[in-house]
């Protein structure tokens, strides 16, 4: 046997760095597993497991702490695996205290099949430096944690999102979300089921039908034809759910039988569980006016190989404006992005202030949340107006089935992205600051990188408006970018050299610096 004689000792380090995740309990157990696995396929020795996970009171660094003095004294355990840069470390400060020089500590960076060692060459380091100094505070970076943390939840059999009718959303007794069937309506919908599947009942029919018989929207409203529709074609009655075209075996309690169910799919003339199609992906669609006429910029595919954006016209106001190419578009976005660096001098002015700032109200989050809410309220009127179109025939089925799929995944975007703003709303408000400045430093290097599908979201981070003229993008910037860009325009212009901080005051606060100081 020579079990652990040729194997190097090593400790795994997983962290989880919000509230939302630590509850959801999803986080750990993954990392956990793979970075397990990691060490057995690469023959490391697993003397101890150390986890931390950060909540909106503690920054929770004591397993960190914990891991660096058992490997200051124990020399034989050198190594150290992690699940990825942001794991490790919360800020530079924090990596600092590892010095791999010096203490010839090595380590694993699992997802990212890198390591970092004495041996490891200087651009390594480099490269290692920007990625740690950028981490964990980008909002982009916030996102798709969040969004991994729904896709772990849905493969829990944990369905993810707000509840469809017929379900409430609740909190069983270990604090984890989940969805219950509601005594009101619950009977209603599968009664719907029901008087479908015998065949005779038209949508319109059903909807009516259901309306006398008490079925109400959470809102008390009429469930409208396309929800009825949606609700009929939705695994999530039989005890299933899609999400991101994936179909999930749920844990919740199912209210139709599953025979039921494929009898109405059978009616409804179509399977339900067909993924969605192909579609090519524009990145600016729904995303900017025309800065004439208001109406949105559209976009469309020519020589199959060019995507063009233009005013749609819908108001017939003028004509002329030119369609502008896609690629056009990612540049002056880039460059525009790339304009929002602010100068290093005065960045711990603005930390400071910024921190003082999201401290006193927390205005970022109040403000997103009702952009998104009112985005999905948008949204799902649109997609009401879609289905009548198809009822009437006013749109083909394959045209319907492209917008339906495109609606629902700016849907589950939408989703996402208010999770996220749950998770970043618990940070505390220095380590809020610091990612609001990174993202503002790093903006443009950071959207040339970006894929199409997140172009889109990465700008709603930064900007509350753009609109589109004579070929020009003009976007504005979201609070407290703008409040970013004037201070370092108004600070460039004193010589850059004030260090009065009165004076950065006065341009985030006006309205308190003429009145006697508030606190
Ligand atoms: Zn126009």
């Amino acid at each position: 046997m020579n079990t652990g004689r040729n194997m190097r000792h090593a400790c795994i380090y997983a962290r989880v760095s919000t509230v939302e995740q630590e509850k959801e309990g999803f986080s750990i157990p993954a990392q956990l597993k793979m970075l397990r696995s990691y060490a057995k396929k690469h023959r490391f020795n697993i003397v101890h497991e150390y986890v931390d996970s950060e909540t909106a009171r503690s920054t929770g660094r004591t397993g960190f702490n914990t891991m660096l003095a058992y490997m200051g004294k124990h020399d034989e355990c050198s190594v150290i695996l992690v699940e990825k840069t942001d794991r490790l470390t919360r800020n530079m400060a924090d990596y600092l205290e590892i010095d791999i020089e010096k203490s010839g500590i090595e380590i694993h960076f699992v997802r990212e099949g890198k390591v970092m060692s004495r041996n490891s060459s200087p651009s390594d380091h480099f490269i290692q430096d920007i990625e740690i100094a950028q981490a964990a505070y980008l909002s982009r970076n916030i996102s798709s944690e969040a969004r991994k943390g729904m896709k772990a939840k849905a493969e829990a059999g944990l369905y993810p999102s707000f509840a469809p009718l017929g379900y409430l959303n609740t909190d069983n007794e270990s604090g984890v979300k989940i969805i219950i069937p509601d005594p009101v309506n619950t009977p209603l919908v599968t009664q719907m089921f029901q008087i479908y599947a015998e065949g005779n009942t038209s949508i319109k029919e059903i909807a009516s039908k259901l309306y006398s018989l008490g079925l109400r929207t959470k809102k008390g409203n009429r469930v409208s034809n396309s929800t009825i529709h949606k609700m009929l074609k939705n695994p999530v009655y039989r005890g299933k759910f899609l999400w991101n075209g994936i179909e999930y075996n749920g844990k919740h309690e199912s209210i139709v039988t599953s025979s039921l169910w494929f009898t109405v799919q059978d009616t409804l003339g179509e399977r339900s569980v067909e993924k969605p199609k192909q579609y090519h992906e524009f990145a600016y669609t729904g995303f900017m006016k025309c800065g004439i006429c208001g109406c949105a910029i559209t976009a469309e595919r020519k020589k199959n190989k060019y995507s063009y954006y233009h005013c749609t016209g819908h108001k017939g106001w003028h004509h002329g404006e030119p369609s502008v190419r896609e690629v056009k578009l990612d540049m002056q976005f880039s460059a525009f992005l790339r304009k929002l660096k602010i100068e290093a001098g005065i960045i711990p002015l603005l930390l400071e202030w910024l921190e003082k700032d999201t401290r006193d109200e927390r205005k970022t989050p109040k403000e997103a949340r009702a952009r998104l809410a009112s985005q999905r309220k948008r949204l799902q009127s649109r997609s009401e107006v879609l289905y009548d179109d198809r009822l009437d025939g006013r749109i083909t089925l394959t045209r319907f089935d492209l917008k339906d799929a495109e609606n629902r995944r700016e849907l589950e975007l939408i989703d996402e992205k208010l999770a996220s703003l749950e998770a970043s709303a618990l940070l505390d408000p220095l380590t809020r600051a610091r990612g609001i400045l990174e993202l503002n430093q790093s903006a443009g290097r950071l959207f040339v990188k970006a894929p199409n599908a997140e172009k889109k979201p990465f700008l709603e981070n930064l900007l509350s408006n753009c609109t589109l003229e004579s070929g020009s993008i003009k976007p504005e910037l979201q609070y407290p970018f703008d409040m970013l860009q004037d201070t370092n325009k108004a600070w460039m212009a004193s010589g850059a050299v004030s260090s009065d901080i009165s004076a950065v005051h006065s341009l985030w606060h006006p309205e308190r610096n003429s009145n006697s100081q508030k606190n």
